[in-house]
């Protein structure tokens, strides 16, 4: 039997290499054991462009990404590889609302170390799980965590992301569940 009670959809917008959205989908399931299925591809947010900054507003995409419903996804991911913004931040890897529908993530800075050369895939691949799992986490109520062997641990920094390993912590364990059967998803 198809899962009865939803799905997390994954929502690739622009050129997002395929391999990172099936490893967004299976970390999810791992840690969630919610089936994540792949979407059909978006435009590039070219309207959330600030001239000024060089960069995209994360708020404008997720108000736009949030006026959009899939029947089967109450909860979306949107995977997308431009660099984000939200006004008090340099940049964010990715974002959500406390209890929203959609988050987004982002690759354009996970790609290289501190020195601007390029990583391995494997660690890519490791780096967009993790923001994506964090966000999550926020769509499903997880507030931020100060153990830093959390998901759920804040990062804008690519180091303290790589030493985060891929796990929710006992006590975010417990808060994710409880807001993943709130949301109807178990
Ligand atoms: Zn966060
Ligand atoms: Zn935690």
């Amino acid at each position: 039997m198809a899962n009865p009670k939803g799905l997390i959809g994954i929502i690739p917008m622009g050129t997002v290499p395929k391999h990172a959205l099936e490893v967004i989908s299976d970390r999810i399931f791992d840690l969630l054991g919610i089936p994540a299925h792949i979407l059909n591809r978006v435009e590039n947010p070219s309207y959330a462009f600030d001239r000024k900054r060089g960069q995209y507003d994360a708020a404008q995409i997720m108000t736009a990404a949030e006026s959009m419903t899939w029947h089967d996804c109450p909860k979306t991911i949107w995977v997308l590889n431009v660099d984000l913004y939200i006004p008090i931040f340099t940049h964010v890897f990715g974002e959500a609302r406390d209890g929203g529908s959609c988050a987004l993530v982002s690759l354009y800075r996970l790609d290289s170390d501190a020195e601007g050369s390029p990583v391995s895939e494997e660690k890519l691949m490791a780096r967009a799980a993790k923001v994506a799992l964090h966000e999550i986490g926020h769509l499903f109520s997880v507030p931020h965590c100060t153990d830093y062997r959390c998901i759920m641990h804040f990062s804008t920094n690519l180091d303290v992301l790589d030493e985060i390993p891929m796990a929710f912590c006992h006590y975010c364990t417990a808060y994710l569940e409880e807001g993943v059967r709130r949301a109807g998803l178990r």
